[in-house]
């Protein structure tokens, strides 16, 4: 068995660019602390939208293997080496927005057995031995079937590693405090006339927004949020970022945050709101084989 470095981090997403504006800064933070930091995207987003008109011609596969590459360089800025595409490239497809026809394709992600999903991302977790998975919340963070279906295999991957040898002891969804989105919408709102987006989004329109009291986790990203906007660039064909906002195609700004919120719903807090996703973690737990 290779050397692991003592604190490795998984992170499950959907689609390529969710990583960077959920944990960006989390996984630069990490990267440059000396983690591994391990992400699986479950499809490529053929079924994006495209903001920059000259390449609005990329449509399906070819859109696919584009985002592709725009993982790759949002990697690069984030110092992230080790990325895979669940059950590797084009196995599951983008499933589209819900209650799209998109959602009834065979071979889209929404469409998968979660339980062989979950097995394929089982063997990524028996390799890499994670002490921290984060994923979306069970409704995806705003109801996309794909994020909605990321966190189904996540979770039964974690339940599934758990039998075969290796217990996750923290798992965390991706989470924004309502009263941190309150106050960047009413900056937004204020500045809105300087920005290169004609409207606002709404805080309903940031996944993942909750009372401010389950949040357990705060991850400072601020010495990291020059990498974190510089992926969300890497991802021309979906983001646009005028920092510190952005927009996705639908040209509604959002805030861009640099720091970073998690629930943690699996296992010990380290203190009461923690700084850290492997706060609590004891010295032997790092690198302990489960039996
Ligand atoms: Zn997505």
């Amino acid at each position: 068995m290779p050397e692991l470095p003592d604190r490795r981090l998984l992170l499950v997403h959907a689609h390529p660019d969710d990583e960077s504006i959920n944990n960006g800064a989390t996984m630069a933070k990490y990267t440059a602390e000396g983690a591994r930091v391990t992400l699986i995207t479950c499809t490529l987003g053929e079924l994006g939208e495209v903001i920059p008109p000259e390449l609005r011609h990329l449509t399906g596969a070819a859109l696919g293997a584009h985002r592709l590459g725009e993982l790759t360089a949002a990697m690069r800025e984030l110092g992230v080496a080790d990325f895979r595409l669940l059950g590797g490239k084009g196995r599951y497809g983008d499933s589209g927005m819900m209650g799209l026809a998109d959602n009834d394709d065979p071979a889209c992600l929404w469409q998968a057995d979660v339980d062989a999903a979950a097995g394929t991302l089982a063997e990524v977790i028996l390799e890499v031995r994670p002490q921290v998975l984060v994923t979306y919340d069970p409704d995806g963070g705003y109801g996309h079937p794909d994020h909605i279906q990321a966190h189904r295999i996540a979770m039964r991957a974690a339940e599934l590693a758990a039998d075969a040898g290796w217990e996750i002891p923290k798992i965390y969804w991706n989470r924004v405090p309502r009263a941190v989105a309150d106050a960047a919408f009413a900056r937004l709102r204020e500045d809105l006339p300087g920005l290169p987006f004609g409207k606002s989004a709404a805080v309903d329109d940031v996944p993942g927004v909750v009372d401010d009291a389950r949040i357990t986790t705060v991850i400072d990203g601020t010495a990291h949020a020059a990498a974190k906007a510089a992926a969300m660039r890497a991802h021309a064909t979906q983001i646009e970022v005028a920092e510190p906002y952005f927009a996705l195609s639908n040209e509604l700004a959002q805030p861009l945050f640099t720091t970073e919120y998690y629930e943690l719903v699996r296992g010990e807090a380290g203190a009461e709101t923690e700084s850290d996703l492997f706060a609590g973690l004891a010295p032997g737990q790092a690198t302990r084989e489960a039996s």
